[in-house]
């Protein structure tokens, strides 16, 4: 299996030894099973412990943003990566435990990537008893017909993925589709909006796409991504590397990441602050003129017009004027 991993340096000569960080795509999945990990078998009442923490992130997650109700049909989007395997395991244990009725689909959509081992996931998922789709579409060869060589794939990659996942859905009449983003992967996302688009905003725990067709869910989104590694280390789920694709890791994300690492070095609630802050805006602190005005303050006012270029002169003009002027008078009085 393909790995990369690199040294984060702390930033202080007081802080923790180096941590390891592995590679993520585009949507943040750290691309192999053992990142942030130290080489230590967990002793077993460790894992029920973290399985425990999981269990009630997901349980609060669903009571906060509505995420699994009475008579849900949930189709869970199956990489093979960590998080998705951790994500239909934990709702198989809330499924067989919940005080109501609501059923689980898994889905992967093999893409054809070159070695991708296809026998793996449904051979897993009939195993554990799940209900089970498999979806062949070779969009690696779209992607790869579009995109330069050398170029990030993912963008592409993600898109053509979401639409065979919502046609699927669909089909199979599910009534949300659960991805398995987690607590990490919407800090990071806040934090590259802010750094590179100009814009406060990271993902929704509960959406519905614009059709209105579908409500996207994501149960991970209070758990975080070392502790759901940890669990998906000790379960030994099957995991599928996501380097099979051969895409140009996303810079500007590994960038954010290492940031997020480095800063938690010296402070570790570093991620639960910016987790915190999601759950914290301030609108009335902000300048965004439209949403002050959607929560009741005053309409935002009209586009500024420009003035013609002679305006502006003349307008320089007139005040240079009214200076003279004034010295006068004041020469006068
Ligand atoms: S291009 Fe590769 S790494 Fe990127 S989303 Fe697609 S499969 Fe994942």
């Amino acid at each position: 299996m393909h790995r990369q991993y690199r040294r984060v340096q702390p930033l202080t000569r007081n802080a923790q030894p180096p941590r390891w960080v592995g590679r993520a795509n585009a949507e943040g999945a750290i691309g192999n099973e053992h990142d942030i990990l130290p080489d230590v078998p967990p002793e077993p009442d460790d894992i029920d412990r973290l399985e425990s923490r999981l269990l009630k992130k997901i349980a609060r997650a669903s009571h906060d943003h509505l995420l699994i109700e009475p008579g849900d049909k949930i189709m869970v989007a199956v990489s093979g990566g960590k998080d998705s395997h951790v994500l239909l395991h934990l709702l198989e244990l809330i499924r067989r435990r919940a005080p109501f009725k609501f059923s689980l689909i898994a889905l992967n959509v093999d893409q054809c990537q070159p070695g991708f081992p296809k026998d793996l996931l449904p051979n897993y998922f009939a195993e554990r008893g799940y209900d089970f789709r498999i979806v062949t579409e070779d969009t690696y060869s779209v992607v790869k017909e579009k995109i330069p060589e050398g170029k990030t794939t993912c963008s592409l990659c993600s898109r053509l993925r979401r639409g065979i996942l919502y046609t699927r859905a669909t089909q199979l009449e599910v009534t949300k589709i659960a991805l398995g983003h987690h607590r990490d992967d919407f800090i990071e996302t806040l934090l590259l909006n802010l750094l590179y688009s100009g814009q406060i905003k990271a993902m929704p725990a509960r959406l519905q796409s614009d059709d209105g067709r579908h409500v996207v869910i994501r149960p991970l989104v209070y758990c975080a991504e070392s502790e759901i590694a940890h669990y998906a280390r000790a379960k030994a789920f099957p995991i599928i590397p996501c380097s099979l694709c051969g895409s140009q890791p996303n810079l500007q994300r590994q960038r954010v990441k290492e940031l997020i690492a480095n800063l938690s070095l010296e402070n570790a609630s570093v991620p639960n602050s910016l987790m915190a802050a999601l759950e914290n805006v301030r609108p009335s602190q902000l300048l965004d003129r439209n949403l002050l005005a959607r929560l009741g303050g005053p309409d935002p006012a009209p586009p500024v017009q420009e003035l013609p270029e002679t305006n502006f002169e003349h307008e320089l003009i007139s005040v240079e004027n009214l200076i003279a002027s004034a010295n006068q008078a004041g020469l006068r009085g």
